[in-house]
């Protein structure tokens, strides 16, 4: 609590929360409601890797969740493809919102 971060040092770069690292603000996205200045803490490398590794977690989740329940489920299992269909939408609209977070 001691020490202070300067988000923006002498040059005008700013500090990415991300890589620690002052560059110029034209690296960080826009936006963001708690962001100093009005731009993300993370630059955009560092977002993009955010996004991708979050969307690659839920990814994962979602289809060990749909087996879980299929596991769980045998008896219902002619009704699993609803879940399955669910669960594949979900993924699109994850992949959607991912690309559209990469290429505003
Ligand atoms: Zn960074």
């Amino acid at each position: 609590m001691s020490k202070r971060i300067e988000w923006v040092n002498a040059a005008g770069e700013r500090r990415c929360a991300g890589c620690e690292t002052y560059m110029a603000p034209e690296l960080f996205n826009k936006g963001g409601p708690h962001a100093p200045g009005g731009l993300y803490r993370y630059c955009k490398a560092c977002q993009a890797r955010k996004d991708r590794a979050w969307y690659e977690r839920n990814k994962a989740q979602a289809k060990a969740k749909a087996e879980a329940w299929r596991k769980a489920h045998p008896e219902q299992s002619r009704a699993s493809h609803r879940v399955a269909s669910r669960v594949w939408q979900m993924n699109r609209k994850l992949a959607r919102e991912a690309r559209e977070q990469r290429e505003p």
